[in-house]
């Protein structure tokens, strides 16, 4: 049994996410090691086309989203503690996150959500971050 999603449909709903945030998206035909990158000061997500990434396009988004709309749970932090590590960690949880909410949202069961969990980790490319989703959907130990 699988759990029938239709991929574009997240597509829109990022779309609609980055309109009502007044985000710009702009899209470079750059290096294949050119990384995607944000401009919080500008709100500007700037996707390179030529990047060479096992990362879904949606999960790249996310990501990159996550940058800019994440920001008030680091505030709590003394940001100069923050390694690019941390904020890079913090927004591959929060986009996952934003994938979940949309992936999952006729799904409220924690139990049936990980139980789809690696249909969820292959439809968005997110095998390397397995641990970050697993984390996040186990339905007994809910902390990351
Ligand atoms: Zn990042």
């Amino acid at each position: 049994m699988s759990y029938d999603f239709k991929s574009n449909a997240s597509r829109e709903y990022l779309e609609n996410i980055i309109d009502l945030n007044h985000i710009t998206i702009i899209h470079l035909s750059g290096t294949t090691y050119d990384p995607d990158v944000v401009n919080i000061q500008k709100k500007a997500i700037i996707i390179n086309n030529n990047y060479q990434s096992n990362f879904s396009y949606e999960f790249r988004i996310a990501h990159e989203l996550a940058h800019l709309l994440c920001t008030t749970s680091s505030e709590n932090y003394n940001l100069s503690l923050l390694t690019k590590n941390d904020i890079e960690k913090q927004a591959n949880i929060d986009g996952i996150q934003l994938l979940i909410n949309f992936y999952f949202s006729e799904i409220a069961s924690g139990k049936l959500r990980w139980n789809y969990r690696f249909q969820f980790i292959s439809t968005f490319g997110l095998g390397p971050l397995t641990h970050l989703v697993e984390k996040i959907l186990n339905p007994i130990k809910n902390s990351v």
